[in-house]
């Protein structure tokens, strides 16, 4: 999965909670309450556990289920956002738990949308069966299949957001998402890889799909796949919509790649012919680095949209990918867009094919540990970019900005001091995407870029200490390049990580990934630029890239200088934590009106920070939080500061070497 943006962060949000109602005063102790000399009331029973809670609910075993469930979802009610759903699941007779997808590979994190099920109905024989909830799992239902049944039939929708409020919009009157996790109610008792199901899909007139799922059968609209696991389904998800370009990103016959666009409009899907070379070269590339692939076909979905949500989901043979919707017509303004594919691509090695062994789960309902995401996706986060420009989707200099940028991120990320890298892999489970005030405090899923740059450390000093003769390529061929062609997942752990490294080049990497998963440090992991050849350095004038990419979100980047994001209707999104804003009183989700007695806009706060470098009067602003107008002056001098690499000449140009392309 691809996180979210790793430089401008957060949104205006709901301020935390103040620490003192943390601390409110101690509770009152019982000998309060009956004290003053009147007889002690009767003392009622103190709480117990209740005998009455729910059984466990029958863990998954490595066994076939009888029989193949049939699934049926009609997604042509795309104007209100409601995909209808029928089902038959082959039982006996007897007590049966039923089980809605919880925990989604790819999201690290119990995020199935339990809340959007609606309108179930299941029958046996024609009669209607009441089913029962589980009140500890709510993502389980109870029902009793009467003697003789042999099968249920299901009926419910899954009402999808129609308002982004809602969550992800899926779909829209122009392209649709189907995630096969969304439709399916499963026998609890089962490997996922056990259970047959056969899927059919019915889609609004004209329109065209893509999936990795094979089609077995069409009948107008409708289309029915080949049977698969469930397993297998719910790795399979599909794009769908009225605007769709075709492309091969591969000439092979066998293991062919394919690159399906949807658009809101038509004119979003011209493609100049380099642009598509690039998508090609990913592929070339991946293929030199990873020495295999672990699928039949792959099916890059891409859906270029502003309408329907924002996505980057790996599976084994696909990859759900979301994102501008000038994409390709304006490819110099969407640098920063251009690491998604790659990324989603990577995974189907890192992530999908070896998988952490605390990760891997035998069906969706069984909580997935995150403990490796700094090798799931801090490493995938590491070769999506190096692809991204060993590919031609980035020029070098652009993988340096990109770079530069990640890298001052991690250099302020102050929460390092309380919460350890490591402990960043428990945020999918602990804050679920959800904004946060303080993202330089808090920290949030750093083990993407943080992780990256673990990685860059790890590559140079390899490159370093063998004199150029080996490298984490070498790494990315052992670990991900075995079993070329299966995709059954291989599920490792730590020591795997380190035994892997280990045979590329002896060091002590137990110690080298502990050290930097577990420390304190103020300093960022930045050795690897260090020994890539580069320095981290600001000047006053932002790189090509940031400059496009603040653009494009709408933002004023002060992070480096002020210590703040300014966002749409001037409103802060981002203060960082002990930063000059922050000591000023400034928080997330205050709007500067502003900046020295005159209205504020962005380029009179950015020229008011310049002058402010030659003279010691504080910079004022004028700024609302809620319906309060308060002054505030931030006393900085430091100029306008924007982070770059510049090239140390008495460092080997190790960087260059791994962003160039392969032969
Ligand atoms: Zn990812």
């Amino acid at each position: 999965m691809r996180r979210r943006d790793f430089v401008w962060l957060g949104s205006a949000s709901a301020l935390g909670v103040p620490l003192g109602s943390l601390t409110g005063s101690a509770q009152q102790r019982p000998a309060d309450l009956t004290a003053g000399g009147a007889a002690p009331a009767p003392t009622p029973p103190l709480p117990s556990p209740s005998s009455s809670l729910p059984p466990d609910i029958i863990a998954p075993k490595d066994v076939p289920f009888g029989g193949t469930i049939h699934l049926a979802v009609d997604a042509t009610d795309v104007t209100r956002h409601i995909f209808g759903v029928t089902e038959t699941i082959p039982v006996q007779s007897g007590p049966l738990t039923l089980l809605y997808p919880r925990w989604l590979p790819g999201t690290h994190a119990p995020g199935g949308r339990i809340d959007a099920l609606a309108g179930l109905m299941i029958h046996a024989h024609g009669r209607r069966l009441e089913w029962a909830r589980d009140t500890v799992d709510v993502h389980a239902f109870h029902v009793d299949v009467p003697a003789g049944a042999t099968q249920l039939d299901l009926a419910f929708q899954f009402l999808s957001a129609g308002d982004s409020n809602e969550g992800r919009i899926v779909m829209t009157p122009e392209m649709l998402n189907l995630q096969w996790n969304s439709m399916i109610l499963y026998p609890a008792g089962y490997f996922v890889r056990r259970i047959t199901v056969e899927a059919s899909v019915k889609l609004a007139e004209g329109w065209q799909f893509a999936t990795a799922l094979e089609a077995a059968s069409t009948a107008g609209a409708s289309t029915t796949f080949k049977p698969v696991s469930l397993e297998t389904l719910v790795d399979s998800p599909m794009f769908a919509g009225r605007h769709v370009k075709r492309v091969a990103l591969n000439e092979s016959q066998s293991v062919p790649v394919r690159l399906t666009v949807f658009a809101d409009r038509p004119e979003l899907l011209e493609a100049k012919p380099e642009q598509l070379d690039a998508h090609r070269a990913l592929v070339t590339q991946a293929y030199k680095l990873f020495k295999s692939h672990h699928y039949d076909h792959y099916d890059l979905l891409l859906a270029l949209t502003d309408r329907m949500g924002g996505i980057g989901l790996e599976h084994h043979r696909s990859s759900e990918n979301a994102t501008a919707p000038t994409y390709f017509t304006e490819w110099d303004k969407n640098v920063d867009t251009r690491a998604l594919v790659p990324h989603e691509f990577a995974h189907s090695w890192n992530g999908k094919f070896r998988r952490p062994a605390d990760l891997w789960t035998a069906n969706y309902n069984v909580p997935m540990r995150d403990s490796l995401l700094w090798v799931y996706e801090g490493q995938t986060q590491y070769w999506g970019q190096v692809l991204a420009a060993r590919a031609g989707l980035w020029s070098k200099e652009q993988a340096l900005e990109i770079l530069a940028e990640v890298a001052a991120v991690y250099a302020h990320r102050i929460g390092r001091a309380w919460k350890s890298l490591q402990d960043t892999t428990n945020d999918p489970i602990i804050a679920g995407r959800r904004a946060i005030p303080w993202r330089s405090w808090q920290r949030s899923e750093d083990y993407y870029s943080e992780g990256e740059l673990v990685w860059l450390d790890a590559d140079t000093l390899i490159r370093e200490r063998s004199g150029g003769e080996k490298s984490l390529d070498d790494f990315a061929g052992a670990f991900f390049g075995i079993n070329n062609g299966d995709w059954e997942s291989v599920t490792y752990t730590f020591d795997d990580v380190v035994n892997t490294l280990n045979a590329v080049y002896p060091y002590d990497w137990a110690d080298f990934l502990r050290t930097r998963l577990e420390n304190h440090r103020s300093e960022a992991p930045l050795d690897g630029i260090g020994r890539g050849g580069y320095r981290l350095v600001y000047s006053d004038t932002p790189s090509d890239t940031f400059k496009k990419t603040e653009a494009r979100r709408k933002l004023t980047d002060l992070t480096y200088s002020l210590g703040l994001v300014v966002g749409r209707e001037s409103k802060l999104t981002d203060v960082l934590w002990d930063g000059p804003a922050y000591a000023a009183g400034l928080t997330v989700g205050t709007q500067i009106v502003a900046v020295n007695g005159v209205t504020y806009d962005s380029d009179r706060l950015k020229e008011t920070v310049k002058g402010a470098k030659t003279n010691s009067a504080p910079i004022e602003l004028l700024v609302k939080n809620g319906d309060r107008y308060t002054t505030v002056r931030i006393d900085y001098h430091g100029g306008l500061r924007y982070p770059h690499l510049e090239r140390d000449p008495g460092v080997p140009p190790r960087l260059d070497q791994i962003l160039a392309p392969r032969n």
